[in-house]
Protein backbone atom coordinates (compact mmCIF):
# COMPACT_ATOMS: atom_id res chain seq x y z
CA UNK A 1 0.00 0.00 0.00
CA UNK A 2 1.08 3.76 -0.58
CA UNK A 3 0.31 7.22 -0.75
CA UNK A 4 0.82 9.24 -3.39
CA UNK A 5 1.10 13.10 -2.84
CA UNK A 6 1.05 15.94 -5.48
CA UNK A 7 2.06 19.07 -4.32
CA UNK A 8 2.10 22.09 -6.65
CA UNK A 9 2.11 20.18 -10.12
CA UNK A 10 2.15 21.66 -13.44
CA UNK A 11 2.49 20.67 -16.79
CA UNK A 12 2.21 22.90 -19.77
CA UNK A 13 2.69 22.10 -23.08
CA UNK A 14 3.96 24.57 -25.24
CA UNK A 15 1.12 27.29 -24.40
CA UNK A 16 -1.48 25.13 -22.99
CA UNK A 17 -1.47 24.76 -19.14
CA UNK A 18 -2.73 21.24 -18.52
CA UNK A 19 -2.28 21.40 -14.85
CA UNK A 20 -1.98 24.48 -13.16
CA UNK A 21 -1.03 23.60 -9.69
CA UNK A 22 -2.55 20.70 -8.78
CA UNK A 23 -2.75 19.26 -4.78
CA UNK A 24 -3.82 15.81 -4.74
CA UNK A 25 -3.48 13.38 -1.80
CA UNK A 26 -3.89 9.49 -2.80
CA UNK A 27 -4.21 7.72 0.37
CA UNK A 28 -3.27 4.07 0.66
CA UNK A 29 -5.51 0.89 -0.26
CA UNK A 30 -8.36 2.98 -1.32
CA UNK A 31 -9.47 4.58 -4.72
CA UNK A 32 -9.66 7.76 -5.48
CA UNK A 33 -11.33 9.43 -8.61
CA UNK A 34 -10.39 12.02 -10.36
CA UNK A 35 -13.60 13.60 -11.92
CA UNK A 36 -14.18 16.10 -14.48
CA UNK A 37 -14.60 17.27 -17.95
CA UNK A 38 -13.04 16.30 -21.20
CA UNK A 39 -9.58 18.29 -21.78
CA UNK A 40 -9.64 19.28 -18.11
CA UNK A 41 -6.05 17.39 -17.25
CA UNK A 42 -7.36 13.79 -16.31
CA UNK A 43 -4.96 11.85 -18.33
CA UNK A 44 -2.06 14.74 -18.40
CA UNK A 45 -2.58 14.02 -14.47
CA UNK A 46 -2.03 10.18 -14.79
CA UNK A 47 0.92 10.72 -17.02
CA UNK A 48 2.74 12.49 -14.93
CA UNK A 49 2.84 10.23 -11.99
CA UNK A 50 3.08 7.40 -14.11
CA UNK A 51 6.64 9.51 -15.14
CA UNK A 52 5.43 9.46 -18.98
CA UNK A 53 5.78 13.36 -18.09
CA UNK A 54 8.04 15.55 -16.88
CA UNK A 55 6.37 18.22 -14.54
CA UNK A 56 7.06 21.73 -15.07
CA UNK A 57 6.73 22.50 -11.26
CA UNK A 58 5.86 21.25 -8.15
CA UNK A 59 6.36 17.35 -6.77
CA UNK A 60 4.75 14.03 -6.67
CA UNK A 61 5.86 11.81 -3.36
CA UNK A 62 5.36 8.08 -3.27
CA UNK A 63 5.54 6.90 0.29
CA UNK A 64 7.02 10.37 1.06
CA UNK A 65 10.02 9.70 -1.31
CA UNK A 66 10.04 11.96 -4.68
CA UNK A 67 9.59 10.80 -7.90
CA UNK A 68 9.29 13.76 -9.88
CA UNK A 69 9.97 17.52 -8.82
CA UNK A 70 13.02 19.52 -7.75
CA UNK A 71 15.38 19.03 -10.74
CA UNK A 72 13.97 14.72 -9.66
CA UNK A 73 12.25 12.22 -12.37
CA UNK A 74 11.86 9.10 -11.41
CA UNK A 75 11.44 7.01 -14.86
CA UNK A 76 8.52 4.99 -15.46
CA UNK A 77 9.69 1.39 -15.47
CA UNK A 78 11.23 2.78 -11.56
CA UNK A 79 8.07 4.03 -10.00
CA UNK A 80 6.63 0.45 -9.63
CA UNK A 81 3.64 1.85 -10.96
CA UNK A 82 1.06 -0.27 -13.10
CA UNK A 83 -1.53 1.95 -15.91
CA UNK A 84 -4.83 -0.17 -17.27
CA UNK A 85 -5.52 1.77 -20.54
CA UNK A 86 -8.94 2.51 -22.16
CA UNK A 87 -8.55 0.00 -24.26
CA UNK A 88 -6.34 -2.55 -26.23
CA UNK A 89 -4.18 -3.25 -23.64
CA UNK A 90 -4.08 -6.73 -24.70
CA UNK A 91 -1.25 -8.37 -26.20
CA UNK A 92 -3.23 -10.45 -28.82
CA UNK A 93 -0.85 -13.22 -29.60
CA UNK A 94 -0.43 -14.10 -26.10
CA UNK A 95 -2.27 -16.51 -23.59
CA UNK A 96 -4.37 -14.86 -21.02
CA UNK A 97 -2.22 -15.96 -18.15
CA UNK A 98 1.10 -15.15 -20.94
CA UNK A 99 -0.60 -11.39 -20.91
CA UNK A 100 -1.35 -11.41 -16.89
CA UNK A 101 2.38 -12.98 -16.02
CA UNK A 102 4.23 -10.80 -18.82
CA UNK A 103 5.73 -8.22 -16.19
CA UNK A 104 5.99 -10.91 -13.59
CA UNK A 105 9.84 -12.59 -13.10
CA UNK A 106 10.08 -16.45 -14.22
CA UNK A 107 9.50 -17.31 -10.26
CA UNK A 108 6.41 -15.09 -9.58
CA UNK A 109 5.21 -16.69 -13.26
CA UNK A 110 5.35 -20.13 -11.89
CA UNK A 111 3.99 -19.15 -8.47
CA UNK A 112 -0.12 -19.11 -8.25
CA UNK A 113 0.23 -15.58 -8.64
CA UNK A 114 -1.19 -15.24 -12.25
CA UNK A 115 -4.41 -17.81 -11.01
CA UNK A 116 -4.77 -15.04 -7.80
CA UNK A 117 -5.16 -12.06 -9.71
CA UNK A 118 -7.31 -13.92 -12.54
CA UNK A 119 -9.28 -15.17 -9.33
CA UNK A 120 -9.63 -11.75 -8.28
CA UNK A 121 -10.96 -10.30 -11.18
CA UNK A 122 -13.28 -13.22 -11.51
CA UNK A 123 -11.87 -14.64 -14.52
CA UNK A 124 -10.39 -18.01 -12.44
CA UNK A 125 -9.79 -20.72 -15.01
CA UNK A 126 -9.37 -18.41 -18.52
CA UNK A 127 -5.55 -18.68 -18.12
CA UNK A 128 -5.15 -20.94 -21.16
CA UNK A 129 -7.84 -18.64 -23.56
CA UNK A 130 -6.24 -16.51 -26.10
CA UNK A 131 -7.79 -12.43 -26.37
CA UNK A 132 -9.75 -12.61 -29.38
CA UNK A 133 -11.99 -15.88 -27.27
CA UNK A 134 -13.16 -12.91 -24.43
CA UNK A 135 -15.52 -10.29 -24.25
CA UNK A 136 -14.84 -6.75 -24.15
CA UNK A 137 -15.47 -6.43 -20.28
CA UNK A 138 -13.64 -9.57 -20.01
CA UNK A 139 -10.35 -8.38 -21.99
CA UNK A 140 -10.73 -5.23 -19.66
CA UNK A 141 -10.54 -7.53 -16.59
CA UNK A 142 -7.22 -9.15 -17.38
CA UNK A 143 -5.98 -6.06 -18.45
CA UNK A 144 -6.56 -5.14 -14.47
CA UNK A 145 -5.03 -8.36 -13.68
CA UNK A 146 -2.28 -7.88 -15.48
CA UNK A 147 -1.99 -4.68 -13.87
CA UNK A 148 -2.12 -5.98 -10.30
CA UNK A 149 0.29 -9.50 -10.48
CA UNK A 150 3.29 -7.48 -10.00
CA UNK A 151 1.73 -5.78 -6.96
CA UNK A 152 2.63 -2.05 -8.05
CA UNK A 153 2.23 0.23 -5.60
CA UNK A 154 -0.20 2.29 -7.39
CA UNK A 155 -2.65 1.51 -10.17
CA UNK A 156 -3.40 3.71 -12.60
CA UNK A 157 -6.80 3.91 -14.72
CA UNK A 158 -7.89 5.80 -17.37
CA UNK A 159 -11.18 5.69 -18.06
CA UNK A 160 -10.87 1.76 -18.19
CA UNK A 161 -14.71 0.86 -18.59
CA UNK A 162 -15.41 4.21 -21.04
CA UNK A 163 -15.59 1.56 -24.48
CA UNK A 164 -17.80 -1.24 -23.06
CA UNK A 165 -21.97 -1.20 -22.74
CA UNK A 166 -23.47 0.64 -19.66
CA UNK A 167 -24.55 -2.54 -18.30
CA UNK A 168 -21.69 -4.47 -18.41
CA UNK A 169 -19.96 -1.24 -17.16
CA UNK A 170 -21.30 -0.71 -13.34
CA UNK A 171 -20.62 -4.46 -12.75
CA UNK A 172 -17.12 -4.42 -14.53
CA UNK A 173 -16.19 -0.78 -11.84
CA UNK A 174 -17.95 -2.93 -8.83
CA UNK A 175 -15.48 -5.71 -9.46
CA UNK A 176 -12.45 -4.16 -10.35
CA UNK A 177 -12.99 -2.24 -7.07
CA UNK A 178 -13.31 -4.89 -4.72
CA UNK A 179 -10.28 -6.76 -6.25
CA UNK A 180 -8.09 -3.64 -5.70
CA UNK A 181 -9.75 -3.68 -2.14
CA UNK A 182 -8.56 -7.19 -2.01
CA UNK A 183 -5.36 -7.22 -3.09
CA UNK A 184 -5.02 -3.91 -1.13
CA UNK A 185 -3.84 -1.54 -4.21
CA UNK A 186 -4.00 2.04 -4.29
CA UNK A 187 -6.13 3.07 -7.01
CA UNK A 188 -6.52 6.05 -8.98
CA UNK A 189 -9.01 5.82 -11.68
CA UNK A 190 -9.71 8.64 -14.06
CA UNK A 191 -13.20 9.38 -15.44
CA UNK A 192 -15.62 12.01 -16.61
CA UNK A 193 -18.62 9.76 -15.40
CA UNK A 194 -19.56 11.55 -12.67
CA UNK A 195 -22.01 8.19 -12.05
CA UNK A 196 -18.92 6.06 -11.80
CA UNK A 197 -16.85 8.20 -9.76
CA UNK A 198 -19.63 8.38 -7.25
CA UNK A 199 -20.20 4.85 -6.83
CA UNK A 200 -16.81 3.13 -6.86
CA UNK A 201 -14.30 5.52 -5.67
CA UNK A 202 -13.43 6.06 -1.65
CA UNK A 203 -12.70 9.50 -2.48
CA UNK A 204 -13.24 12.06 -5.79
CA UNK A 205 -11.08 14.74 -6.83
CA UNK A 206 -13.05 17.29 -9.37
CA UNK A 207 -10.47 18.82 -12.05
CA UNK A 208 -11.65 21.84 -13.90
CA UNK A 209 -9.25 23.74 -16.44
CA UNK A 210 -6.33 21.86 -14.76
CA UNK A 211 -7.08 22.37 -11.18
CA UNK A 212 -8.22 20.88 -8.19
CA UNK A 213 -12.05 22.35 -7.71
CA UNK A 214 -12.97 20.04 -4.78
CA UNK A 215 -11.72 16.41 -3.28
CA UNK A 216 -13.95 14.40 -1.07
CA UNK A 217 -15.98 11.13 -0.05
CA UNK A 218 -18.64 10.97 -2.84
CA UNK A 219 -21.33 11.82 -0.43
CA UNK A 220 -20.14 15.17 0.21
CA UNK A 221 -19.26 15.71 -3.42
CA UNK A 222 -22.90 15.23 -3.68
CA UNK A 223 -24.74 17.06 -0.93
CA UNK A 224 -21.98 19.59 -0.22
CA UNK A 225 -20.87 20.97 -3.81
CA UNK A 226 -18.44 24.11 -3.10
CA UNK A 227 -20.16 26.22 -5.73
CA UNK A 228 -23.21 25.24 -8.06
CA UNK A 229 -20.44 24.07 -11.21
CA UNK A 230 -19.60 21.15 -9.01
CA UNK A 231 -23.62 20.72 -8.17
CA UNK A 232 -24.60 20.82 -11.71
CA UNK A 233 -21.39 18.50 -12.53
CA UNK A 234 -21.91 15.65 -10.29
CA UNK A 235 -25.68 15.33 -10.29
CA UNK A 236 -29.37 16.74 -11.11
CA UNK A 237 -29.25 20.38 -9.37
CA UNK A 238 -32.25 22.53 -9.29
CA UNK A 239 -30.94 25.79 -8.78
CA UNK A 240 -33.04 28.88 -7.38
CA UNK A 241 -32.18 32.69 -6.94
CA UNK A 242 -33.15 33.20 -3.21
CA UNK A 243 -32.92 35.73 0.09
CA UNK A 244 -31.66 34.48 2.82
CA UNK A 245 -33.02 36.01 6.27
CA UNK A 246 -31.83 34.10 9.85
CA UNK A 247 -30.88 30.89 8.37
CA UNK A 248 -34.11 30.38 6.18
CA UNK A 249 -34.04 30.97 2.46
CA UNK A 250 -37.30 32.52 0.50
CA UNK A 251 -37.67 30.77 -2.75
CA UNK A 252 -40.02 30.00 -5.36
CA UNK A 253 -40.61 27.11 -3.73
CA UNK A 254 -41.09 28.75 -0.19
CA UNK A 255 -39.28 28.74 3.06
CA UNK A 256 -36.31 26.34 2.93
CA UNK A 257 -34.05 25.65 5.87
CA UNK A 258 -30.28 26.40 4.73
CA UNK A 259 -27.10 24.78 5.53
CA UNK A 260 -23.30 24.85 4.88
CA UNK A 261 -21.72 28.73 5.34
CA UNK A 262 -24.63 31.57 4.41
CA UNK A 263 -25.09 35.23 4.98
CA UNK A 264 -28.02 37.18 4.68
CA UNK A 265 -28.88 38.59 1.27
CA UNK A 266 -29.33 37.32 -2.50
CA UNK A 267 -28.21 33.72 -2.88
CA UNK A 268 -28.22 30.91 -4.92
CA UNK A 269 -29.93 27.69 -3.21
CA UNK A 270 -29.59 24.31 -4.56
CA UNK A 271 -32.17 21.64 -4.11
CA UNK A 272 -31.67 18.11 -5.32
CA UNK A 273 -34.53 16.48 -7.72
CA UNK A 274 -35.04 13.89 -5.35
CA UNK A 275 -35.84 16.50 -2.43
CA UNK A 276 -38.53 17.89 -4.46
CA UNK A 277 -41.80 16.17 -3.57
CA UNK A 278 -45.08 15.89 -5.96
CA UNK A 279 -48.56 15.68 -4.86
CA UNK A 280 -52.08 16.12 -6.04
CA UNK A 281 -54.32 18.82 -4.52
CA UNK A 282 -53.68 22.68 -4.48
CA UNK A 283 -52.42 23.42 -1.21
CA UNK A 284 -49.04 24.97 -1.56
CA UNK A 285 -46.75 25.92 -4.82
CA UNK A 286 -48.62 24.73 -7.75
CA UNK A 287 -46.35 23.63 -11.05
CA UNK A 288 -47.77 22.44 -14.13
CA UNK A 289 -45.97 19.17 -15.73
CA UNK A 290 -43.71 20.33 -18.62
CA UNK A 291 -42.24 16.59 -19.26
CA UNK A 292 -41.14 13.37 -18.27
CA UNK A 293 -38.33 11.68 -18.33
CA UNK A 294 -38.39 7.78 -18.07
CA UNK A 295 -35.04 6.31 -16.38
CA UNK A 296 -36.29 3.03 -15.32
CA UNK A 297 -35.70 3.09 -11.93
CA UNK A 298 -36.95 6.10 -11.49
CA UNK A 299 -38.29 9.38 -13.69
CA UNK A 300 -37.67 12.78 -13.99
CA UNK A 301 -40.30 15.58 -14.39
CA UNK A 302 -39.78 18.28 -15.17
CA UNK A 303 -42.02 21.33 -13.56
CA UNK A 304 -42.97 25.22 -13.89
CA UNK A 305 -43.85 26.86 -11.03
CA UNK A 306 -46.70 30.22 -11.50
CA UNK A 307 -43.58 32.28 -11.75
CA UNK A 308 -42.18 30.56 -14.79
CA UNK A 309 -39.59 29.00 -12.77
CA UNK A 310 -38.28 25.25 -14.11
CA UNK A 311 -37.67 22.84 -11.70
CA UNK A 312 -37.34 18.82 -11.82
CA UNK A 313 -38.39 16.25 -9.16
CA UNK A 314 -37.30 12.67 -9.36
CA UNK A 315 -40.31 10.65 -8.96
CA UNK A 316 -39.58 7.11 -7.96
CA UNK A 317 -42.59 5.26 -9.25
CA UNK A 318 -42.22 6.17 -12.69
CA UNK A 319 -44.81 9.16 -12.55
CA UNK A 320 -47.03 7.84 -14.11
CA UNK A 321 -49.79 9.45 -11.86
CA UNK A 322 -48.70 13.26 -13.00
CA UNK A 323 -49.26 13.31 -16.79
CA UNK A 324 -47.79 15.82 -19.01
CA UNK A 325 -50.09 19.09 -18.81
CA UNK A 326 -51.28 18.32 -15.03
CA UNK A 327 -51.25 20.90 -12.13
CA UNK A 328 -49.18 19.56 -9.24
CA UNK A 329 -48.27 20.85 -5.71
CA UNK A 330 -44.75 20.99 -5.13
CA UNK A 331 -42.79 20.93 -1.44
CA UNK A 332 -39.12 20.18 -0.76
CA UNK A 333 -37.90 18.21 1.80
CA UNK A 334 -34.96 18.95 3.60
CA UNK A 335 -32.42 21.66 3.44
CA UNK A 336 -31.07 23.59 0.73
CA UNK A 337 -27.57 24.70 0.43
CA UNK A 338 -26.60 28.40 -0.40
CA UNK A 339 -24.13 29.48 -2.80
CA UNK A 340 -22.99 33.08 -3.26
CA UNK A 341 -25.15 34.38 -5.83
CA UNK A 342 -25.34 34.02 -9.57
CA UNK A 343 -25.19 36.22 -12.19
CA UNK A 344 -28.61 35.81 -14.15
CA UNK A 345 -26.96 34.09 -17.24
CA UNK A 346 -25.37 31.13 -14.89
CA UNK A 347 -28.33 30.62 -13.17
CA UNK A 348 -30.48 30.10 -16.01
CA UNK A 349 -28.14 27.98 -17.99
CA UNK A 350 -27.65 25.51 -15.22
CA UNK A 351 -31.67 25.69 -14.41
CA UNK A 352 -32.32 24.71 -18.11
CA UNK A 353 -29.59 21.97 -18.09
CA UNK A 354 -31.87 20.57 -14.70
CA UNK A 355 -35.50 21.34 -16.03
P1 LIG B 1 -8.55 14.89 -20.20
O1 LIG B 1 -7.87 13.57 -20.06
O2 LIG B 1 -9.16 15.41 -18.94
O3 LIG B 1 -9.55 14.90 -21.31
P2 LIG B 1 -5.94 15.82 -21.08
O4 LIG B 1 -5.06 15.64 -19.89
O5 LIG B 1 -5.83 14.82 -22.15
O6 LIG B 1 -7.45 16.00 -20.60
O7 LIG B 1 -5.65 17.26 -21.71
C1 LIG B 1 -5.57 18.44 -20.93
C2 LIG B 1 -5.21 19.61 -21.86
O8 LIG B 1 -3.88 19.45 -22.34
C3 LIG B 1 -6.09 19.73 -23.09
O9 LIG B 1 -6.25 21.09 -23.38
C4 LIG B 1 -5.29 19.03 -24.15
O10 LIG B 1 -5.60 19.52 -25.42
C5 LIG B 1 -3.87 19.37 -23.75
N1 LIG B 1 -2.90 18.34 -24.13
C6 LIG B 1 -2.88 17.06 -23.68
N2 LIG B 1 -1.84 16.39 -24.20
C7 LIG B 1 -1.18 17.25 -25.01
C8 LIG B 1 0.00 17.16 -25.84
N3 LIG B 1 0.71 16.03 -25.91
N4 LIG B 1 0.35 18.26 -26.53
C9 LIG B 1 -0.35 19.40 -26.43
N5 LIG B 1 -1.45 19.57 -25.67
C10 LIG B 1 -1.87 18.50 -24.97
MG1 LIG C 1 -8.22 11.68 -20.97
Amino acid sequence: MSEVVLSGVVKRYGQVTALAGVDVRVPSGKLTAVLGPSGCGKTTLLRCLAGFERIDAGEILIDDSRVAGGGRHLPAHRRNIAVVPQEGALFPHLSVADNVGYGLDRAARRSDRVEEVLTLVGLAGYGGRMPHQLSGGQQQRVAVARALAPRPSVVLLDEPFSALDAGLRAGLRHDVREALRADGATGVLVTHDQGEALSVADKVVVLRDGRVIQADAPTAIYREPVDVWVAGFVGDAVLLPAVVEQGSARTALGLLPVTGPVTDGQVTVLVRPEQVRVAAGSAGVTASVLRHDFHGHDALIGLRLADGTRITARILDGGADWPVGGQVTVHVDGPARAFPAQTASTTSVLVDLAA
